[in-house]
């Protein structure tokens, strides 16, 4: 079933998910893996089967892969495992009494569990020029080729937002030859995510490949000729030439539809630690959620990583399955720029401690985070050990003091053994 092809008359599933992406595929393929013989259907946006976000902004972006290379599964995976897929198609409203949505072309889906995993959309900058052509989000495979395309012409690069997708399409552009310069509003990059000194390595490291980095600045406005940008004028007054423009200022969850139908929503949609929503039968999951965890002190969060995206599926999954579901992991994630991997694992916020482990200057180097002298998290530069073993601490909630963590001869693995 596509968009191309509307279809006519009303359905129902079991299980219905809403959005095609990391969250809403791992549930139905954690749903059959576990045995579920209920009919499932996937509802998406987009129209095209269904791949993983992460390579938009590093490998297909250098023009190093395709996005056949990386869909979740072929289209004989999803015939065989009876799972339709519905794309194309947009869910324009939710009837939670009916236990219905529906859908922009008028169709009415039934069903008995819904699962809204319809992700965010990229959050646009107000001002004048935003909307000239050349000017480019980058959250699905349509903005990625569209960007790509462009990218052939392109000498001068401009990239609004020093967060991690806008640091990967810098790293991608510079690589690909382009003039990059990077605008962050605030006095450092990953200001939101990270610590200082991880900031302050990956400024160097962009720089060192050419890249400029302008940091508390402000945009002011977009300018363009015939409608196509042709540069960005900065706050401070400077003019930077620009034959193309990504704005990557952060997302914002895709929650209007279950807002207007009452489901209980503040930033994302409020679920517990079973990602049930306040709705009966409807859950929600990945980045749209936003839920309370035990690894941010019980505070709510919303987290936007494939990680967190694959656990809320199985989560779901286990629970229309009454499987138990024990999944205790600590939230991870990673971002890949140049040949320089990081890996960060727990919460960092609210730390009162931040312990460098390692040479930032040698590019191997890990940031451990304390709160009340207990890890809560890592940042870990090219450090797969610290990051495998600093699980442990985070999950633990070891207790450490900063001259141990700081030694790099001690083994993270040897604290574990502690008691928490
Ligand atoms: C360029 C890029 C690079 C990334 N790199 C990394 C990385 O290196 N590491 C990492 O951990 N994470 C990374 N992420 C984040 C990660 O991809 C997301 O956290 C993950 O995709 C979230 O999965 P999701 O299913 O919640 O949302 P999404 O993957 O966004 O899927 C939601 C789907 O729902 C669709 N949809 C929305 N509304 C509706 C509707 N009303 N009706 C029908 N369909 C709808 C959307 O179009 C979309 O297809 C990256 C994200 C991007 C965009």
């Amino acid at each position: 079933m596509s968009g191309d092809s509307p279809v006519e008359s009303a359905q129902s599933y079991d299980v219905l998910i809403v959005g095609a992406g990391q969250a809403g595929v791992q549930t139905a393929m954690s749903l059959r893996q576990g045995g579920f013989e209920g009919s499932i259907a996937i509802v998406g946006d987009e129209n095209e089967l269904p791949y993983q976000r992460p390579p938009l902004s590093k490998a297909y972006l250098r023009g190093d892969a395709e996005v056949g290379e990386f869909r979740f599964r072929s289209a004989e995976y999803w015939t065989k495992n009876s799972i339709e897929m519905i794309s194309g198609i947009t869910v324009e409203s939710v009837d939670v009494d009916a236990h219905e949505v529906l859908t922009e072309n008028g169709l009415r889906i039934g069903y008995s569990h819904l699962v809204w995993a319809a992700g965010g959309r990229a959050r646009t900058l107000a001002v004048p020029g935003a909307n000239h052509s050349g000017v480019f989000s980058l959250r699905n495979h349509a903005d990625a080729e569209r960007l790509r395309v462009s990218l052939v012409d392109a000498r001068y690069a401009v990239i609004i937002g020093g967060g991690y997708i806008g640091l990967e399409a810098a790293a991608a552009l510079a690589q690909r030859g382009v003039t990059v310069t990077v605008i962050e509003v605030q006095e450092r990059l990953l200001a939101r995510v990270t610590c200082p000194a991880v900031s302050d390595f990956y400024s160097d490291l962009h720089r060192a490949a050419g890249t400029t980095i302008l940091l508390s600045s402000g945009v002011e406005h977009i300018l363009g000729e015939n409608d196509h940008v042709v540069g960005v004028q900065l706050s401070s007054g400077e003019i930077l030439p620009a034959d193309l423009v990504i704005v990557g200022v952060g997302l914002i969850p895709n929650v209007e539809p279950l807002a207007a139908a009452g489901v209980v929503c503040s930033n994302g949609v409020e679920v517990d630690g079973e990602c049930r929503t306040s709705a009966p039968d409807i859950f929600a999951v990945g980045d749209c959620a936003n839920f309370k965890s035990s690894f941010s002190g019980g505070a709510r969060v919303r987290l936007e990583s494939v990680p967190n995206a694959v656990e809320h599926g199985k989560v779901v999954a286990s629970v229309i399955l009454s499987l138990p579901n024990d999944v205790k992991a600590p939230p991870w994630f990673w971002s890949h720029q140049f040949d320089t991997r990081l890996q960060t694992v727990g919460l960092q916020a609210g730390h009162d401690e931040a312990i460098v482990r390692g040479e930032p200057g040698a590019s191997k180097f890990s940031i451990v985070y304390l709160r009340s002298g207990r890890v809560i998290a890592l940042d870990c530069v090219n450090s797969i050990a610290d990051f495998a073993q600093g699980k442990l601490l985070v999950e633990q909630g070891t207790p450490a003091t900063p001259e141990e963590l700081a030694d790099t001869t001690i083994e993270l693995k040897s604290l574990a053994t502690r008691a928490a």
